[in-house]
């Protein structure tokens, strides 16, 4: 019997998910096939296989590192495998945090990032709209660590699994509710307000996993019954995935020459 690959069967069981609850509690009424749709599955097609590979180049990291502290390492792998998930997810979103901190705020960085903050319709499958270079970086942030502490492969696993579950989910164009629930892990209604126009709200909701690490860090955003009614950002960057691919180097390219001639 023909088998039918991951990747397609990944994007039926989003489609079979998200249409039909997007549809139902749609938060912006939208079109099926909004500006970019086409974009956004070149992201999910290409960033399938980046995301593998990066992830297979990252476990010989951590092979090649392993025994870098060997107690700790060994003391890690041995708890119950249900800690070590909830660990993994605390110290991932951590490292998450930061790095998507570094993104907004380093300038050559934020060229990269500001491809994801592009987009003008938030849905699950603006999820996907993640430069190459961005992914590799957030994925090797939060991974490392992980890898290097020694929690077992059962437990990165599930980690990944729940990952990638939940950035689908805290992009859907979804209007539910969770009242007790969006406390203690993200959900839309926390990450639309992050892709926000106004670039003060953009800068808040970092995590994307554990609000609570930006209630500590004092970068919370979450009003109460309200929700973000503009995305996007001022940058009028053309859709189109190959030129998502190449605005960075040019974007950086040329505030280089420009800080060259003022030297000049
Ligand atoms: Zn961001
Ligand atoms: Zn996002």
């Amino acid at each position: 019997m023909l088998e039918i690959p991951d990747v397609i069967k990944g994007i039926l069981i989003l489609i079979c998910v998200f249409i039909p609850l997007e549809k139902v509690l749609a938060l912006h009424q939208q079109n099926l096939f909004r500006e970019g749709w086409l974009t956004d599955l070149c992201y999910y097609f290409s960033g399938y296989f980046i995301g593998k590979g990066t992830i297979q180049i990252l476990i010989v990291f951590a092979l090649l590192s392993q025994g870098s502290i060997p107690m700790l390492s060994r003391f890690v792998s041995q708890q119950p495998l249900s800690l070590q998930v909830v660990v993994s997810i605390l110290i991932g979103d951590l490292c998450f945090y930061f790095a998507h901190r570094l993104l907004h705020t380093v300038p050559w960085l934020w060229q990269f990032h500001i491809i994801h903050h592009s987009s003008t319709n938030i849905d699950w499958l603006a999820t996907v709209r993640v430069h190459p270079f961005e992914q590799i970086f957030t994925k090797a942030c939060q991974m490392i660590p992980l890898y290097w502490l020694g929690f077992s492969t059962e437990a990165l696993a599930i980690y990944a699994i729940f990952s990638s579950a939940i950035a689908f989910f805290v992009h859907a164009n979804i209007r539910i509710q969770f009242p007790v629930v969006k406390w203690i892990i993200a959900t839309p209604e926390f990450h639309h307000w992050h892709h926000d126009r106004n670039p003060k709200i953009s800068n808040k909701n970092f995590a994307v996993q554990l609000p609570i690490i930006d209630y500590i860090f004092g970068t919370w955003h979450m009003p109460q019954g309200e929700n973000p009614t503009k995305y996007g950002n001022k940058l009028n960057i053309k859709t189109s995935y190959l030129n998502h691919l190449i605005y960075p180097f040019q974007s950086i390219r040329n505030r280089f020459n420009i800080k060259i001639r003022e030297k000049i």
